[in-house]
């Protein structure tokens, strides 16, 4: 009898318990990736699609070498998955836990659905160092506030270690159908705008260890110091390869661990990652809601396109600003400060509303995460868990003079920031913003 495991946002071979469990069960083996098209499911944005392509046909080969075989289906999962477990006649189905709110209430009921087919059913915590569910206050609550929330981490049991890679996978004799990568047409053509994505990275397993290895070795001493700076190329990279699940939390905990090096400060950053999934799980309309309900009262002007496509493709004459959306379309990550940064510029100068600000990222990040994305937004709009008071706006001159004196960043993506004109005078429209978020306060 067949066993199938149900590949998401875990394209990896190596600490894969889902794998590892139908490995162990010593029965035939199938990979399996469906293209949800259900309509509860955030469609994915163009550079998420162009990685999954890439990640997919990694894995593909990676199962192929083993003596697996990977499946793909594009429709709704609820339906695509049974149908898989009729065509394969599968007796189990693996997969590892995702946290989202449809995500979830899809996994439930397949699962209930399955068993009572008969189908044996298993998932697994493969994703995060620890389960929303298992963090919580002394009161059983739901943290919203991160120093707290990660303490609680830590005291909880250490996360376990990884598992390593199946050696061999074996395939049954007749695999069901499959639809083929390429139909799936998730490359952009016509026109190919993904030649910095493809300068930039390398999707796939073994790619995202080499970056792990190499930040550990290289970069890891300076992240301290200089994570803030654009241009000193001291961050991991790792948010892709974390949101394909190409690398699990669990590989990075423990690598960093064993490296002997001072990694805290960017464990904290992993944990800000376990925050936003956290916060997503208590609150799963985290795209579309304020978590903060006063914000709901924010008057925000009528919208504005030539501003919000003027941000988009890099062109306020705010050099920071524009050097970032500039590295954002090139590469598909932009610079964590220069995220803050960026962002804040939307929603407090442009008074442009967040969620403008977050589709834009969701379509264009190779990172673009559930959590992450909506997460941060949300922080920098003042609206989030934990959030940066709305009152304190960057000033994207003072920030590029304290974390690109030199230029060096703005140079290489914005050199002809000087000819643009700036689109609002930052003053103005600050105090704009204040009087704005005056309205709140007077909601609450
Ligand atoms: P490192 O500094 O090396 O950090 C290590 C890892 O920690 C990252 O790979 C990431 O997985 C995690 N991490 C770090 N900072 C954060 C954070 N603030 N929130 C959650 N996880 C974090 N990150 C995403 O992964 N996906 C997103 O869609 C996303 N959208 C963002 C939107 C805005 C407006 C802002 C301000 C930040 C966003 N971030 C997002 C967080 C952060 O900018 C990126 O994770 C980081 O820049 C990735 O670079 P790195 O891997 O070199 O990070």
């Amino acid at each position: 009898m067949t066993s199938i495991v149900w590949f998401r946002d875990d394209l990896r071979l190596a600490d894969n318990p889902a794998l590892r469990a139908a490995v162990d069960r010593g029965e035939p083996v199938i990979g399996l990736y469906v293209l949800d098209t259900s309509e509860k499911v955030r469609p994915l944005g163009g550079a998420a699609r162009w990685w999954l392509h890439h990640s997919l046909a990694d894995l593909g080969e990676r199962l192929r070498e083993r003596g697996g075989a990977l499946v793909l289906r594009r429709g709704r999962a609820r339906e695509v998955v049974p149908q898989v477990v009729q065509d394969a006649a599968a007796s189990a189905v693996f997969w590892n836990r995702r946290y989202g709110g449809p995500a979830r209430e899809m996994d439930t009921a397949l699962k209930a659905r399955l068993r009572d087919d008969g189908v044996e059913v298993a998932s697994f915590a493969a994703s995060l160092l620890f389960e929303p569910w298992t963090v919580r206050t002394g009161s059983g609550g739901h943290y919203a506030v991160f120093t707290p929330f990660w303490r609680a981490c830590l005291h909880l049991p250490a996360p376990r270690a990884p598992l390593p890679e199946p050696r061999e996978i074996v395939a049954p004799q007749t695999l069901p159908r499959s639809d083929a990568l390429d139909d799936w047409a998730l490359l952009p053509t016509n026109p190919d705008w993904a030649g910095g994505l493809r300068e930039t990275w390398e999707p796939g397993e073994i790619a995202a260890h080499r970056r792990l290895d190499a930040f550990l070795a290289d970069d890891v001493d300076d992240y301290d110091r200089a994570r803030d700076e654009p241009a000193a190329g001291v961050t991991s990279g790792l948010s892709p390869r974390m949101r394909w699940g190409e690398l699990s939390p669990h590989q990075v905990w423990h690598a960093a661990a064993a490296s002997g090096k001072d990694t805290e400060r960017f464990l904290s950053e992993i944990g800000w990652r376990e925050f936003a999934w956290h916060t997503l799980f208590h609150a799963p309309d985290l795209h579309t809601e304020n978590l903060r309900r006063e914000f709901d009262a924010f008057p925000w002007p009528r919208p504005h396109p030539a501003a919000l496509h003027a941000w988009q493709h890099g062109r306020t004459g705010i050099a920071l600003v524009d050097a970032g959306m500039r590295e954002l379309w090139h590469t598909g990550v932009m610079h964590n400060r220069v995220r803050m940064v960026a962002a804040s510029f939307l929603i407090k100068n442009l008074l442009i509303d967040w969620r403008r600000g977050e589709e834009w990222f969701w379509d264009t990040l190779v990172d673009a995460d559930e959590a992450a994305n909506p997460f941060n937004w949300q922080w920098v709009a003042g609206s989030g868990a934990d959030a940066a008071p709305y009152f304190r706006i960057f000033n994207p001159e003072t920030q590029a003079q304290k974390f690109d004196p030199q230029h060096r960043y703005i140079d290489r993506w914005a050199p002809d920031w000087a000819d643009v004109p700036p689109l609002v005078d930052l003053g103005d429209t600050r105090r704009a913003a204040l009087a704005a978020y005056d309205e709140v306060k007077r909601s609450r």
